[in-house]
C-alpha cells in the first residue's frame, strides 16, 4: 500500500494547481485571445472564431423554430414556440437520438443524412396549427459544437473534428451546404438560418432573459467558450462594423495549452494515444470525455506498480475510457460511512471484487484530484476571459453586473466540480470584483440558444 500512496501523493504534487499558477494560466490564456483576434494565422493557438452573431436575442423574439443541436455524443431535435415579451418561451418539444458510434466516423453523407431523416421525423410530429403557410420555410439553429471558420452567419467550414468525431471528408467542407443538401434530399421544407457553436447558444439562451450576459461557457463532453466583443478590438475583423458594435467570439479556448498546465504522465500518455494528440490540451484536462480516463490511468499504474487491487493486474483498467464522468462523480460524492458505491462501481465497471475501505478512500482521492484540478483551471480560464474583457476589476464608471452563462453535462452534474469553479473564481477575482460577477445556469443553452438565434436571424424580420 505504501507504494500507492507514495503514487497517489506524486500524482497530488504534479496535479497542484496554487493561485499563482492559476494567474499565471489566466494571462497565457489571455494572451493568446489577444493573438487569436489579431490574424487568422494558422499558427495562434486559441482561434477567437468571428462568428457573424452581432444581434443577441432581445427577449421581444416571437414564433415557431426549430433547432438541432450536435455536439456530443447525441443529437437533439428541438421546436421552440416563444411568445415575445410578455410570454417569453411558451413551449419547448426535444427528442434526443443517439449517434450510432460507426457513424462518427463513416462518411459525411452518411452523417448528415442521418441528422435530416431524424430531424424529419420530429418535425413530422409537428401540431398542425404551426404548419408554416404555403411558401414560408420553417427555420433552424443549427448548433454545430465543432470548430468552423464561419463566413456569414449560414454558412462555415470545419476545421477540424475534435471528441469522438473524425469524419475526413468534411474537414473544409461547409457544415450548412451539407445539412441543407441532405435535407434537400428528403424533401425537408426547412432553413438554417443561423449556424451556432453551443457556446454562442448558451449565451444567446442566457442573453434572452438578461441583458448582462457576456460569456458563455460550456463544460460537458468538451469545453468551449464565447463572448461579447467590441468589433474595433478585433484586428482581423476587415467587415463593416456591426449596428451594435459588437461580435461574438468563438474562442476555441479546448486546444489552449501553456507550460504553466500542470500537466502528468497520464495526460501525456492519454494525449498520445486519443485521436488528435498534441491537440485539445486543455479540454483533456478540464472536459467530462477525458476526466474518467485520467483517473482509469492512475488507477491502472498503481495495479502495475503497486499491487493495488492484488497480485493480478484487473484486465478491465486496461480498457481506455471505461470510466465515465458520471460514474466518478458518483464515486466522488459518495457519502456512505463504508464508500459503498465507490466498492459498488470498481466492481461493475472493473470487475474487481471485495475493495477494502482503505482502497475506496485512495479511489475518491484519484477523484478528488482530477475534478478539483480541472475545475481550477476551468476557473483560471473564466478568469483569464474576464481579463481580456476588462471585467476582472471593478470599474467605478460602470454600474453593470457581468453576468457569465454556463452549461455542460459535467457544470450541472457534477457538484463538485461546479463548487469548485465557483469558489476559485471567486478565489482569483479580487473580492470586490467578485461580488460583482454573476455566474448563472443557461439551462440548455445549445439547444434553445440555437433557437433564439434562428428567431433573431430570421429572413422573414
Ligand atoms: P455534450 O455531449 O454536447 O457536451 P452535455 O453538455 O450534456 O453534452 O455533456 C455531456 C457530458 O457531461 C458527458 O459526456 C459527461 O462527460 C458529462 N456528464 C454527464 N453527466 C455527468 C455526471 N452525472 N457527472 C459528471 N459528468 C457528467
Amino acid at each position: 500500500m505504501e507504494k500507492a500512496v507514495s503514487i497517489v501523493k506524486d500524482f497530488k504534487e504534479q496535479c497542484e494547481t496554487p493561485l499563482g499558477k492559476l494567474r499565471e494560466v489566466a494571462d497565457a490564456m489571455n494572451f493568446e485571445m489577444h493573438a487569436g483576434l489579431d490574424s487568422e494565422a494558422a499558427s495562434s493557438m486559441l482561434k477567437m472564431l468571428i462568428t457573424y452573431v452581432h444581434k443577441l436575442p432581445t427577449g421581444d423574439e416571437k414564433g415557431l423554430f426549430y433547432a438541432l443541436d450536435l455536439g456530443g455524443t447525441n443529437i437533439r431535435a428541438l421546436r421552440v414556440h416563444l411568445g415575445g415579451k410578455e410570454k417569453g418561451i411558451v413551449r419547448i418539444e426535444s427528442e434526443k437520438v443517439s449517434i450510432p458510434p460507426h457513424l462518427m466516423t463513416s462518411s459525411s453523407n452518411e452523417l448528415f443524412d442521418f441528422i435530416a431523416t431524424s430531424l424529419a421525423k420530429f418535425v413530422s410530429s409537428e401540431p398542425q396549427e404551426f404548419h408554416p403557410p404555403h411558401g414560408r420555410q420553417r427555420e433552424l439553429g443549427f448548433t454545430f459544437s465543432f470548430p468552423v471558420r464561419q463566413t456569414s452567419i449560414v454558412s462555415g467550414t470545419l476545421i477540424k473534428w475534435t471528441k469522438s468525431f473524425d469524419i475526413e471528408d468534411l474537414v473544409g467542407e461547409d457544415v450548412v451546404r451539407k445539412l441543407t443538401k441532405s435535407m434537400a434530399k428528403i424533401g425537408l421544407n426547412m432553413r438554417v438560418a443561423a449556424l451556432v457553436n453551443d457556446t454562442v447558444g448558451t449565451l444567446a439562451r442566457a442573453r434572452f432573459s438578461n441583458h448582462d450576459v457576456i460569456v458563455g461557457v460550456v463544460f460537458g463532453t468538451g469545453t468551449n467558450a464565447a463572448y461579447v466583443e467590441h468589433a474595433h478590438a478585433i484586428p482581423k475583423w476587415h467587415g463593416l462594423v456591426p449596428k451594435s458594435g459588437e461580435m461574438v467570439i468563438n474562442t476555441e479556448w479546448g486546444d489552449f495549452c501553456s507550460i504553466h498546465l500542470p500537466l502528468t504522465e497520464y495526460d501525456q500518455a492519454l494525449d498520445a494515444e486519443s485521436i488528435n494528440p498534441g491537440e485539445q490540451i486543455f479540454e483533456k484536462v478540464i472536459s467530462g470525455m477525458y476526466l474518467g480516463d485520467i483517473v482509469r490511468r492512475a488507477l491502472l499504474k498503481m495495479a502495475e506498480e503497486a499491487n493495488f487491487f492484488g497480485d493480478t493486474i484487473p484486465p478491465k483498467l486496461a480498457i481506455p475510457f471505461i470510466l465515465k464522468a458520471y460514474e466518478m462523480a458518483a464515486m466522488n460524492h459518495d457519502t456512505s460511512s463504508d464508500l459503498k458505491v465507490v466498492g459498488n462501481r470498481l466492481r461493475d465497471i472493473f470487475e474487481i471484487h471485495n475493495t477494502s475501505l482503505i482502497v475506496r478512500k485512495i479511489v475518491v482521492e484519484l477523484c478528488d484530484i482530477v475534478v478539483i484540478r480541472a475545475a481550477r483551471l476551468a476557473a483560471a480560464g473564466i478568469f483569464g476571459l474576464l481579463k481580456k474583457t476588462g471585467r476582472d476589476t471593478v470599474k467605478v464608471v460602470e454600474q453593470q453586473r457581468p453576468v457569465i452563462a454556463l452549461d455542460g453535462g459535467l457544470f450541472e452534474q457534477y457538484p463538485k466540480f461546479r463548487t469548485c469553479l465557483e469558489s476559485t473564481l471567486k478565489e482569483l477575482l479580487r473580492i470586490e470584483a467578485a461580488e460583482t460577477i454573476v455566474i448563472e445556469h443557461s439551462q440548455d443553452g445549445s439547444g434553445v440558444g440555437a433557437a433564439l438565434l434562428a428567431a433573431s436571424h430570421s429572413q422573414y424580420l
